[in-house]
């Protein structure tokens, strides 16, 4: 029997466990921190494929989405919070709504179902009025994500997984012929496995230079604002057009555009900023204030609501803006599952599916296709330097 020891017990690392012991793989999930407690727990549950155009990450964005709804189904979509709520992205110039036409009718042109909105009112009563348009998915969907992982994980416990908190993964053992066999936990014991998958999140390029296969994964800095409970008032996830740029942009600089939604407890939050300042902790009031600004220059009801609190999590940022997904031919047995950017909870089950793949055989480096694009050997050539800037 296959043995897979997970580094991370994110929404990555959760999933990769549940879709790996479906497949009998024999699962050892190890984290040094409880389940979800990284990156899964700092952002929004957004399931999108609205924000991403034609290429490698839309394509893994809709087999995502279709996992997640198998996975909603395994688990119980009541009990991951799973909703179908669709995405309104609204424009808020003539121009602006213009190329936010142009952007949908390259998605229509990969499947995706973009729907132009003339009437932006008819579908979010509590919009501004002055909205000129906007483009309706009706596919983006939301989870909860720390609900998710931790019924993930559960299930592949179910199913005869071990996970082992409080273990800090420090180092690889390796063979003679340099393949990976394991790793050493940071207090000496040795976790054998025939394949290690480092699902570390924004940490995965500091395990990836433990696994001695350096993939470049920094972190970039993003605050949510949660709102007093409401009633229903926001029907959808309802983000400016403007967000897809600075997804898509590498500025270290600091980065604002809106993303509303509600949730299932009446919260409001509101995201999302996107700055790359390393791991500082510290909070930016110029960050909260422009971000309020914004949403309630989209939804004006918002000026008369109370924030409850800010939270902040670091994203795992890739210069590329893709995750790094398969095996590394510098480390044989390393399989890596991170650099997800924002989109790791959304794009974390159809990930899933690629390294359960990887692992048993279906998909390998070079019958990728379509997902070699995702291949960690793209980074092959950047030395330590160049990784630690990109
Ligand atoms: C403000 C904000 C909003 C976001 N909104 C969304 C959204 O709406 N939709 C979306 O799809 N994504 C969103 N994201 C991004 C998303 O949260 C991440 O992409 C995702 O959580 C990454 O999951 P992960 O499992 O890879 O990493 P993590 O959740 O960080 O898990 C990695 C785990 O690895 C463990 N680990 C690290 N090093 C070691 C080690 N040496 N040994 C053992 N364990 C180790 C950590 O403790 C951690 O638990 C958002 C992020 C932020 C910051």
């Amino acid at each position: 029997m296959t043995r897979a020891v997970i580094v991370g017990a994110g929404i990555v690392g959760a999933a990769c466990a549940e879709a790996l012991t479906r497949h009998g793989v024999d699962v050892v999930v190890v984290d040094r921190n409880p389940v979800g407690s990284g990156t899964t727990s700092r952002g929004e549950g957004n399931i999108l494929v609205s924000d991403k155009g034609p290429g490698a990450e839309l394509a893994l964005a809709q087999l995502s989405r279709r996992a997640w709804l198998e996975v909603g189904d395994l688990l119980g979509r009541e009990r991951i919070e799973l909703e179908e709520k669709g995405g309104v992205v609204v424009a808020r110039t003539g121009a602006g709504l213009d190329s936010l036409h142009a952007f949908a009718e390259g998605q229509r042109a990969a499947g995706v179902t973009a729907l132009d909105v003339a009437d932006p009112l008819a579908l979010e009563p509590h919009l501004a009025p002055d909205i000129p348009g906007a483009v309706h998915y009706p596919e983006d969907m939301q989870v909860q994500p720390v609900l998710a992982a931790a019924e993930l994980l559960a299930a592949a416990v179910d199913r005869g997984a071990t996970f082992r908190g409080g273990l800090d993964a420090h180092a690889a053992v390796t063979d003679s012929d340099g393949s990976v066999s394991g790793i050493r936990a940071a207090s000496g014991e040795v976790l054998e496995a025939d394949v290690v998958i480092n699902a570390a999140g924004t940490w995965g390029g500091e395990v990836s230079e433990r696994l001695g296969a350096p993939v470049p994964v920094l972190p970039r800095r993003g605050f949510i604002l949660v709102t007093e409970p409401l009633p229903p008032l926001v029907r959808h996830k309802v983000y400016s057009a403007d967000y897809v740029d600075n997804v898509g942009s590498s500025d270290a600089g600091l980065e604002t555009s809106c993303v509303v939604e509600g949730t299932r407890r009446g919260t409001i939050l509101i995201g999302a900023s996107r700055e790359r300042v390393g791991f500082d902790t510290s909070l930016s009031v110029t960050v909260v204030e422009t971000l309020a600004r914004q949403a309630v220059t989209i939804f004006p009801f918002l000026a008369r609501v109370n924030l409850l609190r800010v939270y902040r999590g670091f994203r795992p940022y890739c210069p590329d803006h893709l995750p790094v997904i398969g095996p590394d031919p510098r480390a044989p047995g390393v399989i890596h599952a991170c650099g997800h950017e924002g989109a790791g909870i959304g794009l974390a089950a159809g990930t899933a599916r690629l390294v359960s793949d990887y692992v048993t055989g279906g998909l390998t480096a070079t019958t990728a296709g379509e997902w070699a694009a995702l291949l960690p050997d793209r980074f092959a050539g950047l030395n330590k330097e160049a990784r630690q800037q990109a």
